[in-house]
């Protein structure tokens, strides 16, 4: 069984996308894009002058300098800022892939209603997972949020981002660790709920550091939770350092510092979505990322790696079916039975999905 672990289906960005109005949504679009894709343009987030808007064919436009100006964030067929479910099933189809889990994140909105509906039409292709208010989630109201997202949403999983997020709240909440957020993990508990943890994109190995503790913390207390960190952990943090950074430290030296706690962690898993995204100079299939998955490999066993793209963003850099082969045929370290665990039997134990 095949299953992509960071899938991400949403309704036109332009739309409110389940938060109080579309202004709201694109209030939220701006505080990411800004923060990461327009970066290199010398445009922050703390720039409200620019006229951030979204648009058409994959394309976010701001003004600068009374310059009219874009960031491309998706790929060109998304004329209208969507990712429809009939096309994004399409794409499975296209190369075999059986399952999909889809995550969040809140610059898609807050879909969990959403998601309720792929996963009731399409329950055998589609694992939904749920996101709260995690700025809140010390709060009672984000707990029921939650138990209503698994009990009648059907969503199996949580998507838990550890970072701060001011535009949430501006006084930030509660790290991830916090003892006030003891009630809410003891949900998660009580419901079993797998949970996936997005640590930003963390530039540095120390940032990255301080979001794993607040993880670690999480399963110091609760070590029964199964937890799989997002975007391949330190490995994607390694990927983006500049050059002469990446010179002066070794994939497994950056390992070792950070996630190779992991181990210690017998229900603690790595997703690899969004390590494709082309961060270094290379032709597929890619050298280097193999290398870092066999760091991973090396230091944790193929039982706890899982497989994931980040579609369709990654349409950017690669297609989808590289995304599989770069697993299946490229990663020659694993043996065959391994790459099928890396692939989606990890997820299908996980998720108690029967296979074969
Ligand atoms: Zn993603």
């Amino acid at each position: 069984m095949i299953i992509d672990s960071h899938f991400h289906i949403f309704p036109r960005m332009s739309g409110a996308s389940g938060l109080r109005s579309a202004k709201e949504h694109a209030r939220v679009i701006q505080k990411i894009v800004t923060g990461y894709w327009t970066a290199r343009d010398g445009v922050t987030s703390e720039m409200q002058d620019i006229k951030f808007r979204v648009g058409k064919y994959g394309k976010y436009y701001y003004t600068k300098n009374g310059k009219e100006k874009y960031v491309r964030a998706m790929p060109p067929w998304m004329h209208d800022m969507s990712a429809p479910p009939e096309i994004m099933l399409n794409y499975m189809d296209w190369i075999g892939v059986n399952k999909a889990v889809l995550l969040q994140n809140h610059y898609f909105g807050a879909l969990n209603r959403c998601f309720g509906k792929y996963v009731e039409k399409w329950p055998d292709r589609l694992i939904g997972t749920a996101q709260i208010d995690e700025s809140r989630a010390h709060e009672e109201g984000q707990i029921r949020r939650l138990k209503k997202a698994v009990k009648d949403l059907k969503l199996s999983a949580l998507y838990y981002q550890t970072y701060r997020q001011e535009w949430l709240d501006p006084s930030g909440g509660y790290d991830a660790h916090d003892e006030r957020l003891y009630p809410f993990w003891e949900e998660v508990s009580r419901l079993r709920v797998p949970v996936f943890f997005d640590t930003g994109n963390t530039r540095g190995i120390e940032q990255y550091l301080t979001e794993l503790r607040k993880v670690e913390g999480v399963l110091q207390r609760f070590p029964d939770m199964v937890a799989i960190i997002c975007h391949f952990g330190v490995l994607m943090t390694y990927a983006r350092l500049d050059v002469q950074d990446r010179m002066s430290l070794s994939p497994s030296d950056a390992f070792s510092r950070t996630d190779s706690v992991l181990a210690r962690y017998p229900n603690a898993h790595l997703e690899m979505g969004g390590l494709l995204f082309g961060n270094i100079e290379e032709e597929y299939p890619y050298p280097t990322y193999q290398k870092l998955v066999r760091v991973a490999y090396e230091q944790l066993g193929a039982e706890k790696l899982l497989w994931g793209t980040d579609m369709p963003p990654v349409l950017m850099f690669c297609t989808y079916r590289q995304c599989l082969d770069f697993v299946k045929e490229h990663c020659q370290f694993l043996s065959e039975e391994e790459k099928e665990l890396v692939l989606g039997e990890n997820l299908a134990r996980i998720f108690h999905l029967k296979t074969g």
